[in-house]
């Protein structure tokens, strides 16, 4: 589904009764796409448009498991660090202990066999994670095919970009690519 700010989107992921969210933007609209329970939260990356929801979503799901790495963790503590101090909605997690940690290559079951593969993909910011899940690759902003990878702020790494871009196009040979930002509603179902 796509958010009001920026056209994010967030993905609800939903096989055998139960969910999964890749980034949380908008709740209303995730709620309205669960099936059964939700049961974590991949994270792409902590800039705020890819975040925003996730307060509001936790009081909902007090116990809603969020997966992301170092430096996403560092990003959803600093409203500088994902830039929503300077649009009109500060945000800053509210309840970290929520928070996963993950490392390149990590995999989560969602459920019963059905895996997310966390590959580091940094570049857009240091922390993007690329989530592979079976033949579904959710690459956030590290890339949006037909959009140049945004490398402008101050924690962005061209170089990187490059590199984590090629390894997404190699990861997405046979599957198929839900960006972090895109023109139209997407929901999948596994
Ligand atoms: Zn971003």
């Amino acid at each position: 589904m796509v958010n009001r700010i920026f056209n994010s989107c967030s993905y609800v992921i939903v096989q055998d009764g139960k969910s999964w969210l890749v980034d949380c933007g908008d709740v209303e609209s995730i709620l309205h796409a669960l099936e059964g329970p939700l049961c974590g939260v991949l994270l792409t990356h902590a800039h705020f448009d890819h975040i925003y929801g996730l307060n509001q979503l936790l009081e909902l799901f007090p116990d809603l498991p969020i997966y992301t790495g170092e430096d996403g963790l560092k990003g959803l503590l600093s409203d500088r660090l994902n830039f929503s101090r300077y649009y009109e909605e500060p945000f800053v997690l509210n309840a970290p202990d929520n928070v996963r940690l993950v490392d390149d290559s990590q995999e989560i079951v969602l459920m019963d066999g059905l895996y997310a593969v966390a590959v580091a993909t940094p570049g857009h910011s240091p922390g993007c994670i690329t989530w592979v899940v079976d033949d579904a690759v959710f690459t956030g902003d590290s890339y949006i095919p037909g959009v140049k990878t945004v490398t402008i702020f101050p924690q962005c790494d061209k170089e990187q970009a490059r590199q984590s871009e090629q390894l997404i196009k190699e990861l997405a040979k046979g599957r198929h690519i839900y960006p972090g930002h895109a023109p139209q509603n997407e929901e999948i179902t596994n």
